[in-house]
């Protein structure tokens, strides 16, 4: 029988207010943190967070970060860590800065922790970075043998940010179960580096399951900036199960898209999940998922407000050499397209995607959901 594999953080912490007690649970990791964030980010977390670092006796030393988790700035953290004589290191912020810190964190050879101030991808709880170019477009994964020390996240925090960082988060989390059950009914394996357990399928359905009762009702708390059960219950789904069910329950074809999309320069300005909720259209089209299941995930993730059409991600029908390239992205050797239980080529992809299209466009006419509205990049 296969090897089966679970993996975790050591620690998940999440509340309200819960950026005070950074310090206390650092300590118990290391006596000289480095932390990592942006302007923005800082000028939010800095006060009750200091606060908590004098409590636990802990000086607080931070450097700033760019937009992508690119190899500079991973190299340059690396360099930061040594010079500094830092022993943890602490991704605060979005995605990117939490990769990059966790991937400088594994080179350098010291403890690493993630805290996300918005709920807007799965990416702090993982045992990976993604690495991308200083364009945004996507490079690589990188492995590391264990997850983060600590996954702390402040819901209040996560309440004060921007809806749209919401959003995405549950465009990212709505992804987890359409891939996990595609990769458990073939014979891939997952991030954590084996067969899906039952516990991994499990909590990748749960996130599914959660979202699907709480995130309407999470982003009119967000909106009213406002700590709820409802908002609770989807930064749990979108940060702990959706990363506990990406790495250990399977990706396939969703996050492949997303990241043969990340090469066509239409996309660029929208998020992750954004990009991946297009993907999971795609993908449960690809499968030939029911018809009222399919129509039903193309309503619930208009309501939330994410791209199901070709417009809503920059691109239309008759761009026949980006959708090409795109679908040849997503199917190079080793992309989690091919834990997808049946054979998968760049034609199927394209046909997928113009398909998927089509379909979400009748949907939300006949359910008289919002018309598609045309993604422009900026340039
Ligand atoms: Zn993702």
């Amino acid at each position: 029988m296969p090897t089966t594999v679970l993996s975790s953080p050591a620690h998940y912490v999440q509340g309200k207010n819960v950026i005070a007690e950074l310090g206390t649970h650092l300590k118990n990791l290391g006596s000289t943190p480095l932390l990592v964030a942006d302007d923005i980010v800082w000028g939010i977390v800095e006060d009750a967070l200091g606060k908590g670092f004098a409590d636990a006796g802990l000086a607080v030393v931070r450097v700033g970060f760019g937009r992508f988790a690119t190899p500079g700035a991973v190299d340059g953290l690396v360099e930061t860590i040594t010079s500094g004589g830092h022993d943890v290191i602490v991704g605060v912020g979005g995605g990117s800065a939490i990769d990059a810190a966790k991937a400088a964190g594994h080179l350098a050879g010291v403890r690493w922790a993630s805290v996300p101030t918005a709920a807007s991808s799965d990416a702090p709880t993982s045992a990976l970075s993604v690495i991308y170019t200083e364009e945004g477009e996507f490079i690589e994964y990188r492995f590391f043998p264990h997850n983060p020390d600590l996954v702390l996240i402040d819901t209040q925090l996560v309440a004060n940010a921007p809806v749209a960082f919401l959003v995405g988060g549950i465009g990212d989390a709505l992804a987890t179960w359409v891939e996990a059950r595609a990769t458990a009914r073939g014979t891939g394996s997952t991030m954590a580096g084996g067969r899906p357990t039952h516990a991994g399928t499990a909590l990748a359905q749960l996130s599914w399951d959660l979202l699907h009762e709480n995130a309407l009702a999470a982003l009119d708390a967000v909106r009213a900036k406002v700590v709820t059960p409802a908002l609770e219950a989807v930064v749990e789904a979108n940060t702990l199960l959706s990363g506990l069910g990406f790495e250990s329950g399977g990706l396939a074809a969703a996050h492949a898209i997303h990241n043969g999309l990340t090469a066509a320069p239409q996309t660029h300005g929208l998020s992750h999940g954004q990009k991946v909720n297009f993907g999971t259209t795609t993908q449960l089209v690809l499968e030939g998922a029911d018809a009222e299941e399919l129509a039903d995930f193309v309503e619930f993730s208009t309501r939330v407000g994410l791209p199901n059409t070709l417009a809503e991600i920059g691109l239309t029908a008759e761009n026949t050499a980006e959708l090409r390239a795109v679908a040849e992205a997503a199917c190079v050797e080793g992309e989690t397209i091919h834990n997808m239980p049946f054979p998968v080529t760049p034609e199927a992809v394209v046909d997928a995607m113009l398909a998927t299209d089509r379909i979400a466009t009748r949907v939300r006419v006949e359910r008289s959901l919002p018309a598609p509205q045309m993604h422009h990049a900026k340039h």
